[in-house]
This record gives structure tokens, C-alpha cells and sequence, in this order.
């Protein structure tokens, strides 16, 4: 696997294929592969989340990107096209220490600057995944050109907990290469958007209500969930 910082968006892991690293069911017709994952988070604790719940935001989400990998060759071809792309959005709350999302923030002082890349051994995302098993789901596009309605989003209830020190890791890196004017990585999220005519279902009774990023904002040519 490789960790690095993306240039326009966020901190990324990079995941070298794994036959484990599949999921299937739920609103999924296919098996899907993960791609990579990254997480979006605010300059203080009060946001951070692309999704809300309530109108609450949470002060960071991971994002586990999938391709379906029965439909398509390649990720590339799978994120153009309709069912082509899955992404899993867990919610960052202030809490406990997560012992396991360590292993990753200890790499962080290691790709502080913009396209900084480091590789570390095996690590299995789903020790990031909350016990609970309840989700939101709703199809969505690409926030980048061609925009195709290709992902699957499955927005996760309960919300994994991370200290404090963690989340202040995450607000170390730097949108700015070395040797630039240091701009801190912070507020990588894109705005909420109005729902337009989407329709978000929940695999458990409607207590809450989510609020999603709906409409694309046609930005970088990067497909990037
Ligand atoms: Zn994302």
C-alpha cells in the first residue's frame, strides 16, 4: 500500500490489489474492488464531514473507494460509467484513540507535502469500518467531468471515534510543496449541496437524516470521490 498526499484533494491510501479487499451486498449487485481510500477533515473540530447527519457535521470521513470489478476492466473505464464506482463514507468522531488508524497517522509527518508519496506494509481498511452494520445509500456522480451518475455511496450510521491528537495529525500535512509558502491541509471537503431530486435510503428505521453532497462541482480532472 502507499500513502501520499494528493495534490488538489486529500490524504490518500493508495491500495495495492488484494483479494480480500472486496465488498458485495447491501445495495451492490456486483462485487466491487477497493481502489484506495481518504479522508476529508475541517481546520477545527466543529466540521470537517461531507455528509451530515441532522444538519450535524462530524469532524472528519474516510471515504473507501470501489470499483465494480465485474462490469469493468479498470477502475478508470468503471468511474465513466453507471454502477461503475462504490464508496463507503465513515464518519470521524472525537472520542477514544483509534490504536489501528495510528499505523496510518504515524506516516503523516513522512508525506507532509504535496505529492509526497510513502509505502508501508499490509493493512486491512476494514478495521476502520464501524461495528454497526446500518447505512444510508443513494446513487450519486463523480464530483469531476464527465460527471456520470457511477457511484454508489453506502454512508455508514455509527461513526468510528479518534482522539484528538489524531485529528490534529491529519491538519499537519500541507496543500504546498517544499520550499512553497506553507498552506496547511485543511477544509478538504466539498460543501453540501442541495438533494435535488435523489432519493437516500437507510437499511434501518428513519431516526436520522442524512444530508448529502448531491450536485457536482466540475473542478480538477481528477476522478476523485
Ligand atoms: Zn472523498
Amino acid at each position: 500500500m502507499k500513502s501520499s498526499v494528493h495534490p488538489q484533494q486529500a490524504w490518500t491510501v493508495y491500495v495495492v490489489w488484494s483479494p480480500l479487499l472486496m465488498i458485495k451486498g447491501g445495495p451492490l449487485e456486483h462485487n466491487y474492488r477497493l481502489k484506495q481510500f481518504h479522508f476529508h477533515w475541517g481546520a477545527i473540530d466543529a466540521w470537517g464531514s461531507e455528509h451530515t447527519v441532522d444538519s450535524k457535521c462530524y469532524p472528519a470521513e474516510l471515504h473507501l473507494v470501489h470499483w465494480n470489478a465485474v462490469k469493468f476492466e479498470n477502475f478508470e473505464d468503471a468511474a465513466l460509467e453507471e454502477h461503475g464506482l462504490a464508496v463507503i463514507g465513515v464518519f470521524l468522531k472525537l472520542g477514544k484513540h483509534h490504536k489501528e488508524l495510528q499505523k496510518l497517522v504515524d506516516t503523516l509527518p513522512s508525506i507532509k507535502h504535496k505529492d509526497t508519496l510513502v509505502e508501508f506494509g499490509s493493512f486491512d481498511p476494514s478495521c476502520l469500518m464501524p461495528a454497526c452494520p446500518d447505512y444510508w445509500t443513494y446513487s450519486g456522480s463523480l464530483t469531476t467531468p464527465p460527471l456520470s451518475e457511477s457511484v454508489t455511496w453506502i454512508i455508514k450510521k455509527q461513526p468510528v471515534e479518534v482522539d484528538h491528537d489524531q485529528l490534529e495529525q491529519f491538519r499537519t500535512l500541507l496543500f504546498t510543496s517544499e520550499g512553497e509558502k506553507e498552506k496547511r491541509m485543511v477544509d478538504n471537503f466539498r460543501p453540501l449541496q442541495p438533494l435535488m431530486n435523489r432519493t437516500v435510503r437507510s437499511s434501518f428505521r428513519h431516526d436520522y437524516v442524512l444530508n448529502i453532497q448531491a450536485k457536482p462541482q466540475p473542478s480538477t480532472s481528477q476522478v476523485t470521490p
